[in-house]
């Protein structure tokens, strides 16, 4: 059996369950179409997270987030419609190009565009309109919602004129809006509260209106006459739910009283009747208007059917008017942020030039935001090390370049000076520490988890992007590992996928002397008279500096700890150079005892180890200041000795 005849029992096996458990849903059910995972790049939840295409990672909001910036979408189903293709990239290149057409005709065509924006703005959510006109659920203000939105189509279609595929998919359903037009009146009200249909519509509506207005100016006039005819000048018809119409007289008059009264009601200060006739008009008055409400519900259900009749094109014009809004929202952001339209190929090579993260940059004071190139290719510049201190703009770029992917892969404009995209079939990420305590993964466990799932998964066509391997434990341990994930991406034919990969360790720039796709690149970093600037520029080659305690004083620890560690540094990196030049000659040279005693490698200090072992993480801010002082009265007493 292949595989689309399975796909067919399978979804008559739901459709029969829809039918026995919720009838009301089929309805809502028009076609089945088929389609193939093969079509979409994956993006696995992670990444998504990672990338932060629907919710910032840091706040958990949408603002921060790519969609975000995206979406300047004016209808529903616009809105759905951009999210569903985030989360869905392309491989499709003669779709992907269709979409960069339209994208790219509303990005020339300024007026067209701008009409367009604002025509959406009149249209409401045709969709979910239409699942209540099927589900039998529409309520009168719906209907006129739907008409004004099935307006705006012979409106956009114009507009959309010199784009004929597009303006096409719009089918324009005039008797629906002429009907609708006919028959609701323009604000309406709920059909309880009656007055819904149109005067003109139904002849027997109209005259059953007439005979209760009728009825109802013979009452007003049977006041005046009756007071004329008793001579009581404060007696009054009026009406309620409970008694109906009456005549209401009041005690000092009651002797007035004509023959043909007949008492109704008994109050405090008088009493109310009837007369047949008065009767006899309650009840024309009141058979009408049950009657009127009756009809008034069965016209709306016919006019809602008749509308029902119609709902492939409206539906079909609601598909295309979501494209529309993406194709507009899409082209506004490309002019709005200058992006540029890609170039897509089916080889392996991602050129970007002056490439910008489209979130970070929105975040920025407009032109400060320093754009990157980037050259990723399977023959030679497979894998980019990228190294550089923290706050450098290393996570910035990693993610910008798989943004500017993904983009593409949706048939985006980019924000680049100019981008050619060899498609890629799936993007995977690795990035920063996070804890998955409820699953019962540590931080560590975390991050092996997603690095096996990208090491058997990924393909010489996936783009990989690392943001620190091995970091959750010891230094050893954690560069043993960067380093042969490296080597295999690198190495092993099957996966041999273009990888971006931050560290921190900066042995790994020594990949590039031996393996070939391996190019070096690092973030620059000017230092004048001890003042760092980060430069956020990616420059090739491999640095051998951190400046971990520039960042330090960035984030305000006290002068005298950064003094120290500069001075620790300073002797480490003294004794491991000496160390290095001549091991025999280092351990003979007489040297000034380090106030900490600095470990050669191996060989730690008891202090060190203590402060190693500390588990920061549970410390209160008290007990973190006290272990401080604990530490330093040991150091100092070390000094002594
Ligand atoms: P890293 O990963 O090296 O620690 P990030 O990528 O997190 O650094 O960047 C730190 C901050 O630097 C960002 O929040 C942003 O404000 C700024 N930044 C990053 N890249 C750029 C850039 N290309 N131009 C200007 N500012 C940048």
């Amino acid at each position: 059996m292949c595989i689309r005849d399975r796909a067919v029992k399978a979804a008559g096996a739901i459709i029969h369950y829809l039918q026995e458990t919720q009838k009301g849903v089929l309805g809502q059910l028009t076609r089945l179409t088929t389609y193939s995972t093969d079509s979409f790049m994956a993006l696995d939840v992670q990444t998504q997270r990672n990338l932060e295409l629907f919710y910032s990672s840091r706040s958990g909001t949408f603002g921060g987030s790519l969609l975000s910036i995206l979406d300047l979408t004016k209808t529903a189903m616009g809105g759905r419609l951009l999210r569903r293709w985030l989360g869905q990239p392309l491989l499709d290149i003669t779709e992907l190009n269709k979409r960069q057409d339209a994208i790219g005709w509303f990005a020339e065509n300024t007026l067209a565009r701008s009409q367009t924006i604002s025509l959406l703005g009149e249209v409401a959510d045709i969709e979910r309109l239409i699942n209540r006109v099927k589900g039998g659920i529409a309520v009168p203000r719906e209907l006129i919602a739907l008409r004004r939105s099935l307006e705006v189509i012979p409106k956009l279609r114009q507009v959309l004129e010199s784009i004929g595929w597009l303006a096409e998919e719009l089918k324009p359903c005039p008797e629906v809006v002429d009907l609708i037009l006919r028959a609701i009146v323009e604000v309406p009200g709920t059909l309880d509260e009656g007055g819904v249909v149109r005067p003109g519509f139904s002849e027997e509506l109209d005259s059953l209106r007439q005979t209760s207005k009728n009825a109802k100016q013979y009452l007003a006039d049977l006041e005046r006459k009756e007071r004329e005819r008793t001579g009581i000048k404060s007696l009054k018809v009026g009406f309620n739910k409970v008694f109906g119409y009456y005549i209401e007289v009041s005690k000092p008059n009651l002797s007035q009283v004509p023959q043909d009264y007949i008492r109704k009601q008994t109050l405090v200060g008088g009493e109310r009747f009837f007369t047949p006739e008065l009767k006899e008009y309650e009840s024309t008055i009141l058979n009408a208007q049950d009657r009127i409400s009756e009809l008034e519900a069965q016209l709306f259900r016919q006019v809602c059917n008749q509308v029902g009749a119609e709902l492939e094109r409206i539906s079909a014009s609601s598909l295309a008017l979501a494209d529309i809004d993406v194709f507009s929202s899409l082209a506004e952001v490309a002019v709005r942020y200058s992006y540029v339209r890609p170039k897509l190929t089916t080889d392996s090579e991602i050129v970007i030039s002056d490439g910008r993260h489209p979130v970070v940059e929105r975040s920025l004071l407009d032109g400060s935001f320093v754009p990157n190139d980037t050259y990723l290719s399977n023959d030679d510049a497979q894998l980019i090390v990228l190294t550089g201190p923290n706050m450098s703009g290393k996570s910035t770029y990693l993610r910008q370049v798989a943004l500017i992917v993904l983009l593409a892969q949706i048939g985006s404009f980019v924000p680049a000076a100019s981008a050619t995209i060899g498609l890629v079939d799936r993007i995977f990420t690795r990035i920063g520490a996070r804890e998955d305590l409820p699953a019962g993964q540590s931080t560590f466990m975390v991050e092996m988890v997603e690095t096996a799932n990208i090491l058997n998964n990924a393909t010489p066509r996936s783009l990989i992007i690392l943001d620190e391997i091995g970091r959750g434990t010891s230094t050893y341990d954690g560069l043993s590992i960067a380093r042969a994930v490296a080597e295999y991406i690198h190495s092993y034919s099957k996966l041999g996928a273009k990888t971006l990969f931050a560290t921190h360790y900066h042995e790994l720039v020594e990949l590039a002397s031996f393996l070939p796709r391996v190019k070096n690149f690092n973030v620059a970093v000017s230092e004048d008279k001890g003042e760092v600037t980060f430069l956020y520029q990616i420059v090739p080659g491999g640095v051998d500096k951190s400046y971990g305690i520039h960042v330090a004083k960035l984030a305000g620890l006290p002068r005298s700890v950064v003094h120290r560690a500069q001075e620790v540094l300073t002797e480490l990196e003294e004794s491991s150079r000496t160390l290095a030049e001549s091991p025999r000659k280092a351990k003979r040279r007489p040297q000034k005892p380090p106030s900490i005693q600095i470990p050669l490698w191996g060989q730690k200090s008891p202090l060190l180890e203590e402060l190693e072992k500390l588990d920061i993480d549970s410390l209160t801010p008290l007990e973190a200041i006290t272990k401080l002082y604990e530490l330093q009265k040991k150091a100092k007493e070390g000094e002594q000795r």
